[in-house]
C-alpha cells in the first residue's frame, strides 16, 4: 500500500470521463488499497480514482458505520428526497459550498473482484455517494453552486449556528 498525491482542481484528469474497470486483478487491488490509505491519510469521506489521476470507475466512500466502501463501476439506481448542506473535496481544498443532493441513494456496483452488490446512503453518505460517482464523469461539485466560501467563513458560520 502506498499513499498517492491527491490532484487539486485545475488539473485536467479532474475534468475527464473514467473509463469502466474491466479487469479485476491485482492492479485495481492495489489502487483500492491505496485510495483507502490515501483517504484515511487525508481525513476524508471520500475518494475517488481520478483523484489520484487514475481514469478508472473506482471510488472509496466512508459508511454510516465508518467503514470504507469499496465501490467499482458504481451507478445510482434510485434516489428520495433532498437535503441542502456544506460540501467540501479532497481536491478543492479548503473551499466549501451549500450544494443539493437526493436524502437518499441506492447504489450498485462491483466490488473487488467483479461481483455486483447494492448499498445504501442516507444524508452525509448520500451526498458522499453523489459526489463521489460524479468525480468519474469529470465533475466537481463547485458546478453546483454559485459562491465558494473559505474555511474560516466556514467555521465563523458553524460557530454563530451554534449559539
Ligand atoms: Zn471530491
Amino acid at each position: 500500500m502506498a499513499l498517492r498525491t491527491i490532484l487539486t482542481d485545475g488539473d485536467p484528469a479532474l475534468h475527464k470521463a473514467c473509463r469502466p474497470v474491466t479487469n479485476f486483478d491485482q492492479r485495481l487491488h492495489d489502487l483500492l488499497d491505496d485510495l483507502k490509505e490515501t483517504l484515511a491519510n487525508a481525513n476524508g469521506a471520500g475518494l475517488a480514482a481520478p483523484q489520484v489521476g487514475i481514469l478508472r470507475r473506482a471510488v472509496v466512500v466512508v459508511d454510516a458505520e465508518d467503514n470504507m466502501l469499496e465501490l467499482v463501476n458504481p451507478e445510482i439506481i434510485s434516489q428520495e428526497g433532498e437535503q441542502e448542506g456544506f460540501e467540501g473535496c479532497l481536491s478543492v481544498p479548503g473551499r466549501w459550498g451549500v450544494v443539493k443532493r437526493p436524502m437518499k441513494v441506492r447504489v450498485r456496483a462491483q466490488d473487488r473482484d467483479g461481483n455486483f452488490f447494492e448499498a445504501e446512503g442516507e444524508e452525509i453518505v448520500a451526498r458522499c455517494f453523489c459526489h463521489e460517482i460524479e468525480h468519474l464523469d469529470g465533475h466537481l461539485f463547485t458546478e453546483h453552486t454559485d459562491r465558494l466560501y473559505t474555511t474560516e467563513e466556514l467555521d465563523q458560520m458553524m460557530e454563530e449556528q451554534g449559539e
